[in-house]
């Protein structure tokens, strides 16, 4: 089984995070997201989440952001966990609605 990697260690002292690598490609690329539910602290899993690839007619990163939302259910109270995936030429970062940087972890299957 592959291994778990918080997305706090591309985090830099200075406050600022490099966003995943590898990624930024033309085709649809899985990505699996490990958290806890926001509101009762139940572990979670997503499944295979297809990132949508980056907006190649963009300038620059910015320009070439495209947004990969989905909405899970929690198993134990019924919360959303809303997980947000943005990917641009500059790589990849994940948001999960309501936690911290620190409490989530993410593998690439593909690798
Ligand atoms: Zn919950």
């Amino acid at each position: 089984m592959k291994e778990w990697f918080p997305l706090s260690k591309n985090d830099n002292s200075d406050g600022s995070f490099s966003r995943l690598g590898g990624i930024a490609t033309i085709e649809q690329e899985p990505i699996e997201v490990k958290c806890k539910c926001p509101k009762c602290g139940e572990s979670f899993e997503s499944d295979k989440i297809m990132v949508n690839p980056p907006n190649m007619g963009g300038e620059n990163h910015e320009e070439s952001i495209v947004y990969t939302e989905e909405i899970y259910l929690c198993d134990k109270c019924g919360s959303e966990i809303e997980i947000v995936i943005d990917n641009g030429f500059g790589g990849v970062d994940i948001e999960v609605e309501g936690l911290s940087r620190k409490d989530i972890f993410y593998r690439l299957p593909s690798e």
